[in-house]
């Protein structure tokens, strides 16, 4: 697994595929957005056309794109990754998209001969900076240790959760802590600001304690700074529950307070702020 192809150099992307090439491998890469490539071409990536030719230069190709309606084009479009696949090659999506589509990835790329992965990562912007990501990985165990050395490049914790799918699963289940960790910051600033503590205190001590949690931790001091860049985006983290939910309901499980929280970040998304990072959601109560 020399060459690498990546395809879809975002936010996340991007910071990892500077891993891959600091740990010596060729990358190929693409993203729908050519300039977001610039820097990684000047690092020594090399720019393909299209996500099919970089399927034919590559043996190991991943992607991060967007959403799921993104991971269909890529691995299915005319200019697609399965018309360019070549024979014993590995696809990994590290996109947060639909089990089912995960599943049917992996159908596909078994009839072409060649094997897939899914592996959605968690532990945002930060994460993919310093290569410490979790990630979360479907499909079968061969694909796995082939593919394993790659993901250590980029990741702090790594495990194969189970047959196709099963990453995204995990990432689902993942997102429904997420629900209750952004609300539940969201909430206690509300609260402290309105009883009229100093908000770094509270952050800091109660950050000490049992209410400690990762959402706290990063994004708190985000929104101390008034800074509501992306780091994770809302329209992304609204796929995410909406992905949840509908996994959930097919499963005949209810899940009150994941619904809750959607409800909130669509009222964001609604009031102009898709585009902002997750740590937006204060914007309900601070903004009025
Ligand atoms: P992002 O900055 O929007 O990156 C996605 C990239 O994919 C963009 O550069 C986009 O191109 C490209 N893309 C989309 N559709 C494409 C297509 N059809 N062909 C080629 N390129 C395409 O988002 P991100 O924050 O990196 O997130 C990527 C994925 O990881 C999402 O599914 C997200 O939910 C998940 N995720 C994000 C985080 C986080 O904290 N940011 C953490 C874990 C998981 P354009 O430049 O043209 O838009």
């Amino acid at each position: 697994m020399e060459t690498i192809g990546f395809i879809g150099t975002g936010v996340m992307g991007a910071s990892i595929v500077k891993h891959l090439l600091s740990s010596g491998y060729k990358v190929n890469v693409y993203n729908r957005t050519k300039s977001k490539t610039d820097e990684l071409v000047d690092l020594g990536a090399v720019w393909k056309e299209t996500p099919k030719s970089v399927a034919e230069a590559s043996e190991l190709i991943f992607t991060m794109v967007g959403f799921p309606e993104d991971v269909k084009e890529v691995y299915y479009g005319e200019n697609g990754i399965f018309n360019g696949v070549q024979p014993d090659s590995i696809l990994v999506d590290l996109t947060t998209s639909k089990p089912s589509l995960a599943e049917e990835i992996y159908q596909t790329a078994k009839e072409k001969g060649v094997s897939s992965l899914d592996a959605p990562v968690s532990g945002g912007d930060l994460g993919a900076r310093n290569g410490t990501v979790t990630t979360m990985v479907g499909g079968d165990e061969a694909a796995f240790e082939k593919v394993k050395p790659v993901f250590m490049t980029f990741s702090g914790t790594l495990e194969l959760q189970g047959p196709a799918g099963s990453g995204q699963h995990t990432k689902m289940a993942n997102q429904i802590m997420i629900a209750g960790t952004m609300t539940g910051l969201t909430e206690l600033l509300v609260y402290a600001k309105a009883a009229g503590l100093n908000l770094e205190k509270v952050l800091k001590t109660v950050g000490g304690g049992s209410a400690a949690n990762w959402s706290l931790q990063n994004y708190g001091p985000r929104i101390l700074k008034e800074d509501y860049s992306a780091g994770f985006f809302v329209k992304h983290y609204i796929k995410d529950l909406g992905i949840a939910l509908a996994e959930a309901e097919k499963l005949g499980i209810h899940l009150p307070a994941t619904e809750n929280a959607k409800r909130l970040y669509d009222q964001l998304k609604e009031d102009g702020h898709a585009d902002d990072g997750t740590q937006a959601l204060i914007k309900l109560w601070w903004e009025n």
